[in-house]
Parts: C-alpha cells; structure tokens; sequence
C-alpha cells in the first residue's frame, strides 16, 4: 500500500500533506470561514481545496474523490442540503460533515436523513472540527478518496477492478472479486456464508456454502501473506480493519 503510507507531517509547512489523512473538500461561501479552515486542516495534515458554491462542490466531489466533504448548509446557488441529496441520489457515499450556521438549519440536517456523517454549528472552534473529521474518517475506515476500499496492503478498486496486493497486481475471478469487495465494504464485520453466497452468486445456489470456502481458499492463495481475510469458525470470514 505504497500510495498512503502513514508519514509524519510537516507541520507549520503546507506544501507537505499526509498522504493517508486524505483530501478535504471545503464547501463555504464565507471566506474567513474557509480560510481558517484552510489554515487548520492543513495544519492537521490533510490536503484542503475550497469551493463557495453548491454546484462548483458538487462537481468537486466528483472530480477530486475527496476524504471528506466539510459542507455549508447556506451556499449560493444550491444549498449544501441540496448537494449532499444530489450525491446520495448518485450513490456517493463520500462522507459529509456539515457546517450549519441556525437551529433551523440542524432540524433540517437531522430530520432529512441525507446521510450525513456529522455536523458542526456555527461559532465552532476549527480544533474540534478537526477531531470531528478524524472521527468521521476513523468509522469510513476502509475507503480511501478515490473509492478504492483497503485493508491491510490489500487495495480494492471497484471502478477498475483491480486489486493490489503488497503493490503487485492480483488476477482474480469474478467470484473471487465480488467476494472479496463484500468483505472490504464492512471491515470487521463477520460475513456468514450464506451472506456471501447471496451477495457473490446473487439469489442462485450454486453448490451450496462450502462452495464459499473453496473461493476464499483459492483468494487467500492469489493474495498470499497480505491476505487480510479471517476465518471465524461456524460462523463465517471478515476482514480485518485497517
Ligand atoms: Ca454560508
């Protein structure tokens, strides 16, 4: 996992980013607001690009796969509401924080259920939205900013199809692929059989669950000593966490 290998980070120098802190989208109209964001999140090791419109954000989010998008509610154009509707309706998961600045503004964050990871009320002190991002990104372990799921030096990417393992390519099966993205999408979540039978094979039942063990042997083989794959006796497999 050459790409995001933790570093330490420079700080007080913000040409240096630490790689595995990952892309901050900052979507906020008021500049001093994103300006002290700027300043902090840099600081705390994460690259930051700033947006001050709905749209320009949301096409941001798109373009730059960021970590995490720390997201105003009361923008120009769209609304930070709208934007964040817009990618859950395109099944973008990237994580949001949102920025609000009235109570009004939280019931309608809260109440909406758009999948929003946190939020933040204005005044708020820029260190404990640091802390708040930290955390966001801690239980969104697993998937790093352009969409590639990881655990241990094993590296998924969905759109591509390609796995790395200890930075060497992995020819995989169908079977194989869909079967190890299923673990990598819940790190720490233990799979039954049956459940990865359904999510591999779809509703068919093609030998039934030992069918499950022959495909992870056979995974764990191509994958060798990066395999994060863990066998839970009579119950199932899971990953482990990175
Ligand atoms: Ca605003």
């Amino acid at each position: 996992m050459p790409l995001v290998r933790r570093r330490r980070p420079e700080v007080g120098f913000h040409g240096v980013v630490d790689a595995a802190k990952g892309l901050v989208l900052v979507v906020e109209d008021d500049p001093a607001i994103a300006d002290v964001l700027r300043l902090h999140l840099t600081r705390a090791g994460h690259g930051v690009h700033v947006e001050r419109d709905g749209l320009s954000g949301l096409a941001q989010v798109r373009t730059l796969r960021p970590a995490v998008v720390v997201l105003d509610v009361g923008l120009p154009g769209i609304d930070g509401i709208e934007v964040c509707r817009r990618l859950r309706a395109a099944d973008d998961w990237t994580p949001v924080l949102f920025v609000t600045a009235r109570d009004d503004e939280v019931d309608r964050v809260v109440g909406l259920e758009l999948g929003a990871d946190d939020y933040v009320t204005k005044p708020f002190s820029p260190r404990e939205l640091v802390a708040r991002i930290a955390s966001v990104l801690r239980r969104s372990a697993g998937v790093v900013g352009n969409g590639a799921l990881v655990a241990g030096d094993v590296t998924l990417h969905p759109d591509t199809r390609q796995v790395l393992a200890d930075g060497r390519t992995v020819d995989l099966t169908a079977t194989e692929f869909e079967l190890l993205a299923a673990l990598m999408r819940r790190p720490g979540t233990v799979f039954t059989r049956e459940h990865l039978l359904s999510t591999a094979w779809g509703e068919a039942d093609y030998g039934g669950s030992r069918t499950v063990d022959v495909h992870v042997a056979q995974l764990r083989a191509k994958l060798g000593d990066a395999s994060p794959i863990r066998t839970h006796r009579g119950v199932g497999y899971s990953v482990v966490a990175s």
